[in-house]
């Protein structure tokens, strides 16, 4: 059983020699690089507090645009859209414009499965299936008949747990597959003939500040849009009128300018560094210092048990009763080590912590001994 929280355990100290350089290890809104924030405070009077209407800012929303599309190595024909209101507001997206009448998901956590409630409830769809797994792993997707749609998600934040994004065997060539890549963008590789639209937010991977979800679609998906046009959407959830924008590098209502400069910053950052294949190895090494850490770690267990559904981007460890997880975090987060925290809604022993890549494997290291110091102490 745990033991009590004591005024010991909120006096811990880690020693010096341990801690990381940068102690943000939360899963979003996660580390943004502190050059990216030095590069947005140096624009001083010429960027922030501008028209999102002018050229200053839609050259921003350009450079987002060709840079993910770079980073992505979409083919010609592809779209990278934008709109505010992030990958929970693209759902809704999604429902008016790329669902015909028939979505099926992947249920394997809180993210995949809201996105399966929201089309469940939507009344212009008329039926949404799923294909689910427990936490811990993720369903194997295989066509269903008459489905127009299929969700997926590259990496399921909630639980550490990642699915190959690929179209499903025998599906409908006209059905649309919708990848949620929020917390896998720019830190897992991604064949984009496999999809026709990979949507995130830019507070996970990609480093940047929550608000805007940016999708970037297929011709088929683009076409898809035209096809659902008679279809009722409210304006600011209208993907016709989003792509409308887009294409001219605005936004249909004002977007947060930082958001867009910082993700700019990210995507530009990779870009120079090789790319999303160095972005990959990069997750892969820091994960890959924690995961071993836990299977080595008589107190610690990866959560995910099979190697090949382990995130490289977000790792959940789960702790022996010995260990209260929460009393680590704690004591992690009094050294200025935060947000290794599970997510609330999964309830178990457990801590979880990002690997993108704007964090550094030297970090996640030092991580690794703040944690042997921690555990090793509280279980005593
Ligand atoms: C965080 C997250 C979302 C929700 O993103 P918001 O920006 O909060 O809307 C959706 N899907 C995944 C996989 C996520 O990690």
């Amino acid at each position: 059983m745990f033991r009590a929280m004591t005024d010991q355990t909120a006096d811990i100290r880690i020693p010096l020699d341990h801690l990381p350089a940068d102690g943000r290890f939360g899963s979003g809104p996660s580390k943004v690089r502190v050059e990216a924030l030095r590069a947005l405070a140096e624009t001083g009077s010429a960027y922030m507090g501008t028209s999102h209407r002018q050229k200053t800012v839609k050259d921003m929303v350009g450079r987002a645009r060709s840079g993910l599309s770079q980073l992505l190595g979409l083919p010609d024909g592809y779209e990278v859209l934008l709109g505010n209101g992030g990958a929970t507001a693209f759902w809704d997206v999604a429902g008016f414009r790329l669902v015909r009448e028939h979505s099926h998901h992947a249920v394997f956590g809180e993210f995949s499965s809201k996105f399966a409630q929201a089309m469940a409830e939507a009344p212009h769809v008329a039926m949404a299936t799923t294909v689910e797994a427990d936490p811990g792993s993720h369903p194997h997707v295989v066509a269903v008949d008459g489905a127009d749609a299929y969700a997926l998600t590259q990496n399921e934040t909630s639980t550490g747990v990642c699915m190959p994004v690929a179209r499903p065997a025998g599906a409908d060539p006209n059905a649309l597959v919708l990848v949620d890549a929020t917390s896998a963008a720019g830190g897992m590789a991604v064949d984009p003939v496999e999809f026709d639209v990979y949507y995130l937010s830019p507070q996970k991977a990609l480093a940047s500040d929550g608000g805007l979800w940016l999708a970037a679609c297929s011709p088929r998906a683009l076409q898809r849009i035209d096809d659902l046009a008679g279809r009722w959407a409210p304006a600011s959830l209208d993907l016709l009128i989003a792509r409308d924008n887009s294409v001219k590098d605005q936004t249909y209502n004002t977007p947060a300018l930082a958001t867009i400069f910082l993700l700019v910053q990210q995507v530009e950052w990779i870009l120079d560094q090789g790319g999303l294949a160095w972005a990959e190895s990069r997750c892969r090494e820091a994960s890959g210092v924690l995961y071993d850490w836990a299977e080595a770690h008589e107190l610690a267990t990866p959560f995910v048990a099979d190697p090949a559904m382990r995130s490289p981007v977000v790792v959940t460890i789960d702790l022996d009763d010995r260990v209260d997880a929460t009393q680590v975090c704690s004591v992690l987060r009094a050294n200025g080590v935060v947000d290794t925290d599970s997510y609330r809604k999964l309830g178990r022993n457990q801590i979880r912590v990002a690997t993108f890549p704007a964090i550094s494997p030297d970090d996640t290291r030092q991580l690794a001994s703040c944690l042997d110091y921690v555990v090793g102490l509280l279980a005593g």
